[in-house]
């Protein structure tokens, strides 16, 4: 799948660039420009971009013209996303964009090894493929997503493997949030280190 992606990271296979408001986790309701990066292997079955899975349907695009493209932009913040952004070498990615004094933010499942440098990650596991050690010491913020009821006990197993000072979020996926949002609150407000996400663009209704 990603075989015909060079290995030295200035082309990427780009699925879909927007400059939006960022909905989810630690950033939310700030402005920043997306990077959705095509390729996942993780395979949730609730994932909401399926689409963003076979890379080879998302144009090679050089790393020089995502930059371009993102430095356009009012807010200098960039959010890499997927797919599974890991599975490519970032570090020509980040290291444009902060040369240009564009914050670089990432979501990722964890499952392929760090690269790229990163003022924020946003480290959402997923229980098809365990997330990496160096991510999860990397990360700002472990965001789990409750799908069911015994994704409580599975976050409470990752936040115990995270850095210290790594904020704690529990997300409702979205299909689920009318049944989880109540149990999700019920948990917060009796382990507060725990803080709820919402996917606030979606009622926003903005991508
Ligand atoms: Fe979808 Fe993200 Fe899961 Fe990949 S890791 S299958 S992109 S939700």
């Amino acid at each position: 799948m990603s075989r015909q992606v060079p290995e030295d990271g200035t082309q990427l296979p780009l699925m879909e660039e927007f400059y939006t408001i960022q909905g989810e986790g630690y950033h939310t309701g700030k402005a920043a420009y997306f990077i959705r990066l095509g390729g996942c292997d993780v395979g949730c079955h609730w994932c909401d971009v399926k689409e963003s899975w076979d890379a080879s349907i998302h144009p090679l695009t050089a790393v020089d013209t995502i930059v371009q493209n993102a430095d356009l932009h009012p807010a200098k913040t960039v959010v890499v996303t997927g797919g599974e952004p890991l599975i490519y070498n970032l570090d020509p990615l980040t290291q444009s964009l902060q040369k240009r004094g564009i914050r670089t933010f990432m979501e990722t499942s964890g499952a392929y090894p760090l690269s790229g440098k990163w003022d924020w990650i946003c480290l959402s596991p997923k229980k098809f493929k365990a997330p990496r050690k160096d991510v999860m010491d990397a990360a700002g913020e472990l965001k789990v997503i409750i799908f069911n009821k015994s994704d409580f006990q599975w976050a409470e197993e990752h936040a115990a493997q995270v850095n210290p000072s790594c904020k704690l979020y529990l997300q409702p996926e979205w299909s689920k949030a009318a049944e989880m949002t109540p149990l999700i609150i019920d948990y917060v407000m009796n382990n507060p280190k725990w803080e709820i996400s919402l996917q606030t663009h979606k009622y926003l209704n903005i991508p």
